[in-house]
């Protein structure tokens, strides 16, 4: 990662820093990634602050703009929802793909070939349903929107989902969790989908979407946040395309002192002109949005549901979804998934603040005599001695300002955690 602020001169550090005092409070509640510092290195306590995470904001390896790439797995089979197409048109072809051993919408292998081709890795995001009749209440089974719902269902922890999983993973792409339908208002439900998920995966998830786009806003973050989420991709339109929330992913809780991050939807491929009747439109829509991303620095977010990268089904979908990551690329954008996007946020994060925390240990030294070296001490290059590590970076200016006290709201560890 490319160190921004090693090589910045003291005084600028100590400048920005003046700017933002309040940042040793916020400090104190950013436990999460401190404590994976501190185990790192042994111990060390480290410092971020909201102006470092602002600036932190910058694109991936100087970028145009970023292009996040991400896929909803919905109905990997056609299954049963072929007899309703059957009865809509083309008759014999549907009825043909119900037949054991065809299964049109299982595109993994095919997107995971397309994508090496491009270079490019994006996110699957598994849904991981409750069985209407076996685990959902009784009342519900009487409405026709949950059998539609529940119809194409699947088991993340059938062996070729598991199988699957695991190759996307292997391969470098992101697995994440797509909240089941009922989840919005149900912490507990989207947990126990998650851990399902994760036990597959082998690894903690970093983020998802809601499947239908379904929020409430922001109690689904708040969810997703306490159960140990860093984003969401659910913010968004399925009927239109566009940068209706912004240009930048979005900080719901940043006042609470936490790195949420929320990923606007930019483009879901069902709110485009249909590509297989109306390519040229489609294709002029992606490129008045990438042209508007390159214009404004934005990281855009795009949706390509597996089934449509059948080109028999739904043709044109695969020819523009190809069309667009290469046009990106040409234009200089980033592209990847939105949990690589969070890794590359967060590794910028902490070399900055590594930076700061090297500097601040030295101011510390110069300003607060109360600051006890630790772990020892070395001699600087005029021959005096500064402290290598510190104790608690917040300490002393809470002692001297208890004004500055802030919320600690629900991202308290007891509140973060899986209690
Ligand atoms: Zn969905």
């Amino acid at each position: 990662m490319r160190p921004i602020v090693d090589e910045a001169p003291l005084g600028l550090v100590r400048a920005r820093w003046r700017r933002h005092p309040r940042h040793r409070n916020r400090n104190r509640f950013r436990k999460r990634k401190r404590k994976r510092k501190q185990k790192r290195n042994g111990g060390t306590t480290m410092r971020t602050d909201r102006s470092r995470r602002l600036e932190a904001d910058a694109l991936p390896d100087d970028a145009e703009f970023a292009l996040c790439l991400t896929h909803d797995v919905d109905r990997p089979y056609k299954g049963l929802r072929g007899l309703y197409y059957a009865t809509q048109e083309r008759p014999g072809y549907h009825l043909r793909t119900l037949l054991p051993g065809s299964n049109p919408y299982w595109q993994f292998e095919s997107i995971m070939e397309l994508e090496a081709d491009l270079g490019v890795r994006s996110a699957f995001y598994f849904l991981n349903e409750q069985h209407l009749l076996a685990e959902r209440p009784v009342r519900e089974w009487f409405s026709p929107s949950n059998w539609v719902q529940h119809l194409g269902r699947y088991d993340v922890t059938a062996d070729e989902v598991v199988e699957t999983i695991r190759a996307l993973d292997d391969g470098g792409w992101e697995v994440g969790l797509h909240g089941s339908y009922h989840t919005r208002d149900d912490r507990d439900r989207l947990r126990e989908e998650k851990q399902t998920l994760e036990r597959v995966l082998g690894k903690p998830v970093a983020g998802g979407r809601q499947h239908h786009l379904r929020l409430a806003v922001p109690d689904t973050w708040d969810h997703h946040r306490s159960i140990g989420l860093e984003y969401d991709a659910s913010l968004g339109s399925a009927a239109e395309c566009g940068f209706h929330y912004g240009y930048r992913p979005i900080r719901p809780f940043e006042d609470n002192g936490s790195d949420f991050l929320v990923f606007p939807l930019t483009i879901m491929d069902q709110a485009l002109p249909d590509p297989g009747t109306e390519f040229e439109a489609a294709r002029r829509t992606c490129e008045r949005l990438l042209l508007d991303a390159a214009r404004n620095d934005a990281v855009m977010t795009v949706l390509w549901h597996p089934r449509y990268f059948n080109e028999r089904e739904f043709p044109g979908h695969r020819r523009l979804y190809r069309w667009l990551v290469e046009r990106a690329a040409e234009m200089g954008a980033w592209i990847g998934s939105p949990g690589a996007f969070c890794q590359h946020l967060e590794g910028e994060i902490e070399v900055e603040a590594e930076a700061e925390s090297d500097a601040d240990a030295e101011l510390d030294a110069r300003d607060d005599p109360e600051v006890t070296p630790v772990t020892g001490s070395k001699a600087d290059s005029d021959g005096k001695t500064r402290p290598a590590r510190e104790t608690d970076p917040g300490g002393v200016t809470d002692a001297a300002d208890p004004t500055e006290s802030e919320p600690v709201g629900t991202d308290s560890p007891t509140a973060r955690g899986e209690s």
